[in-house]
């Protein structure tokens, strides 16, 4: 069975072919630029590389030119050959706590539900759209970002406002990078082979988040209502207090709109090192001394450890961390930070596995094991849509 893994922006779509169950990747690529007169398109296959610059105006010229390239190169012989298609939506709300069929109405849904994730949830319709005109009889499975953490108690995903913000306007704790913390606690689980297991996994990547696993399902997790709460990120602020937003708008004379932006784009590594947003340009300056790249990671590793302390609290203990994405893949700085404010939990780190981005970085002795995990959203898409299709005999 071949799916096509799709991740789309509201001007770029990337996109992984799969050969299923095996799990292997035929081909991937992407067009950026979506909308503009050089938009780039580029498609990896058998190690080789092709990319061209055309004008591409909407995502379904995209899509097309995504299955012409693949017959073209001829990874396929025809687009009959795909099983399905599966995209990943970024917030589902409380409606879909599980991934699901396209139709009009989860369409219409997912629209609705892009009030709360503008940048988003219409991007992703559009890519839907484009990909429905394309391919029309195959099944399209729609996989969220926030389903994974729908096992949240209430506890956990409530915020003390008035009740009724909850009941009629959503507002609720949703968190995001589900596929992801989905797929790490999953493979961390495989390492530790317990019975019962409490896992917490760091994805550090540009967008950065934690979750709390207790034997395979969410209890919490740092992002919120929006990708903007939790932990100091590449531009977002992560958690503050919301006093400061009211108070900086009349000091700065800027609108809420203004405001959301500077939290958004403005913040976090980039704001506190006026450097950069980017975590290897910043462990350059920091190595050189960089009085504020030096703080914008200790901020953000003090953030890091003061959730995995409430997690251990609310999990009643903890087996393992697994490090994940861009930063916590490669940057043995950052986890060091993180692990040199753990070690009051037992925590003791293998120096020579953490500085060569091993698998485990905690030494035999220590009582929680630290992992390095590979992330791989792409491929937690591709399985849900082949399990959806075969669980609804649908090929
Ligand atoms: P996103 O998917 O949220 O855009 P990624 O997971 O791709 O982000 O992570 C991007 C971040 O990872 C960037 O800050 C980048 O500098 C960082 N990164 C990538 N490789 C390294 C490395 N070798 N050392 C330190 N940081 C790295």
């Amino acid at each position: 069975m071949k799916i096509i893994s799709v991740n789309s922006g509201s001007s770029s779509l990337k996109f992984q072919l799969y050969q299923m169950p095996e799990e292997t990747v035929i081909a991937s690529g992407q067009v950026e630029k979506i909308g503009f007169k050089d938009s780039v398109c580029t498609l990896k296959h058998n190690g080789e590389i092709r990319k061209e610059t055309l004008a591409v105006k909407n995502h379904t010229q995209a899509a097309k030119l995504i299955i012409d390239g693949l017959i073209n190169e001829q990874v396929l012989t025809s687009m009959q050959e795909i099983n399905g298609v599966g995209h990943r939506i970024v917030q589902g709300g409380e409606v879909f706590d599980r991934s699901t069929l396209v139709n009009k109405k989860v369409i219409e849904q997912i629209l609705i539900l892009g009030e709360m994730a503008p940048l988003h949830n219409y991007a992703h319709v559009e890519a839907i759209n484009g990909f429905l005109k394309v391919l029309p009889d195959i099944p399209h499975v729609v996989v969220f970002d926030t389903t994974f953490h729908q096992t949240m108690k209430a506890d956990a995903y409530m915020y003390s406002t008035p009740y009724e913000w909850y009941l009629n306007y959503g507002i609720r704790k949703y968190g995001f990078h589900g596929s992801s913390h989905k797929y790490v606690s999953e493979k961390t689980n495989e390492l530790l082979k317990l019975e019962n297991s409490k896992v917490i996994v760091c994805h550090i990547g540009n967008g950065a988040s934690l979750s709390a696993v207790v034997n395979g399902k969410c209890v919490d997790t740092s992002m919120g209502f929006t990708p903007l709460e939790g932990i100091p990120m590449g531009t977002r602020t992560g958690s503050l207090d919301p006093a400061i937003l009211s108070y900086m708008e009349k000091k700065l004379n800027v609108s809420s709109d203004e405001m959301y932006e500077i939290l958004n784009k403005k913040s976090g590594y980039l704001g506190v090192s006026q450097l950069s947003s980017d975590a290897r340009d910043l462990e350059e300056a920091a190595f050189r001394g960089h009085k504020q790249a030096i703080l914008a990671f200790e901020l953000q590793a003090k953030r890091i450890a003061d959730y995995i302390g409430s997690y251990y609290v609310y999990m009643g203990g903890l087996d393992a961390v697994s490090f994940t994405a861009g930063i916590g893949e490669n940057s043995p700085y950052l986890r060091k930070l993180v692990l040199e404010r753990l070690k009051v939990l037992g925590v003791l780190i293998d120096e020579e596995a953490n500085n060569n981005n091993r698998l485990l970085i905690s030494s035999p002795d220590s009582k929680v094991k630290i992992y390095v995990i590979k992330t791989n959203e792409e491929l937690v898409i591709a399985r849900d849509t082949m399990a959806f299709i075969k669980n609804n005999n649908i090929v």
